[in-house]
């Protein structure tokens, strides 16, 4: 039976190998984790053996198409998985950082507005080794520089796959050599996953997805609101600040006329202030089904402005790989050429409304 490299334990890849002594199951589980090898390549291994895990060690993602931008800067890969469905990764090289995107569910049930995979909806959850060996692949390709983030910001909620998203976490950090100071966790606000997380013991960095600091308003772009508003969100956001010692961060995509307006830094300066939280400033990405455009430079930078005059930390985060619809909220790979089309539609408009 093939099996996929990590979702295995320890136990049941030693399964794998029988007749070999102990240290050859050792030397195969830290050259999948720690050098992020395939079988192909542990060169340190009998050809015989090489030959075999290869063959029953099936990689979990299947490429369908691997795009590059940024001057090759950002890599976005479409993956199909076992039973066909697909996923997408990004991988970021930055000057001071490489960093990873990673899907963890395959669509979303949370049905953001504005948000191309919470346009075509839920598919399944991810599994831990699925989620890990896209780390993995990460990895080679930022070779010969070092992975050195992973954000759960890809397609999905992690919050939403709490058990198995957290299994990830573990394996980055105990076999991988990912520090928890840099993995981020990024969700819409589920209150309970939040509070169970400020009762782990890896502070990870923990991201909100904002965007709204009215309930009227968030209702509206972020329907889980409605479950989860904002004085539970901030509840949940302060008890995790103070088990785990991290800053919050707050993700704030910015639409035109929509939440970049005067009122808006206000009530976000109510919200953010009493956390001591750093607000990422996204001006929003085109998708096809939100006919709304993000907010020109100008009005980015104002509002950033504006936050700093109140004393709340703001970074206006630069997009990556926009014209490969890998930026964020664009990675929806259900999404059909006609999708695309649209999408091209709505970058064009966007462009000429900046101008
Ligand atoms: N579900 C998680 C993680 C995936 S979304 C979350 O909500 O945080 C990753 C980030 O991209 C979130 O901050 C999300 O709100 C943002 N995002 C979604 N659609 C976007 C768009 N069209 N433009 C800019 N940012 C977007």
């Amino acid at each position: 039976m093939p099996a996929t490299p990590y979702d295995l334990t320890r136990d049941e890849l030693a399964a794998l190998m029988p007749g070999e002594p102990a240290y050859r199951a050792r030397q195969v589980w830290e050259g999948l984790h720690a050098r992020a090898q395939r079988p192909e390549e542990m060169t340190e291994l009998p050809a015989a053996l090489r030959n075999a895990l290869g063959s029953v060690l099936r990689p979990a993602l299947r490429e369908v198409s691997t795009r590059h931008a940024d001057g090759g800067e950002t890599t976005k890969w479409l993956w199909s998985l076992a039973d066909d469905v697909r996923i997408e990764t990004v991988l970021m090289r930055y000057s001071d950082r490489v960093t990873v995107c990673v899907s963890t569910q395959a669509g979303c049930a949370m049905a953001c507005q504005f948000c191309a995979t919470g346009q075509a909806g839920f598919q399944r959850h991810l599994t831990p080794g699925e989620i890990v060996e896209q780390v993995a692949v990460a990895m080679r390709a930022a070779r010969p520089r070092r992975l050195s983030n992973v954000v759960f910001m890809g397609m999905g909620e992690p919050l939403a796959n709490y058990d198995r998203v957290w299994a990830a976490v573990q394996r980055l950090h105990t076999e991988m050599g990912l520090s928890a100071r840099h993995l981020t966790l990024s969700t819409v606000g589920l209150v309970p996953g939040i509070r169970r997380l400020a009762g782990e013991n890896l502070p990870v960095n923990l991201a909100v997805s904002l965007h709204a600091a009215n309930d009227e308003l968030r209702d509206e772009l972020v329907p889980i609101n409605r479950r989860y508003p904002l004085a539970a969100l901030s509840d949940a956001c302060a008890e995790y600040v103070a088990a785990s010692g991290r800053r919050l961060s707050i993700e704030w995509a910015l639409i035109h006329e929509v939440n970049d307006r005067p009122q808006d830094v206000t009530e976000l300066v109510a919200f953010a202030r009493p956390l001591a939280a750093h607000v990422n400033l996204i001006p929003l990405n085109a998708t096809p089904g939100y006919a709304v455009v993000g907010s020109s430079p100008a009005r980015v930078r104002r509002f950033r402005d504006d936050l700093l005059g109140s004393g709340v930390n703001a970074t206006i985060r630069v997009t990556r790989g926009a014209d490969i619809d890998a930026a964020c909220g664009q990675l929806a790979s259900a999404v059909d050429a006609g999708g695309r089309a649209t999408n091209q539609q709505l970058r064009l408009a966007r462009n000429a409304a900046a101008r």
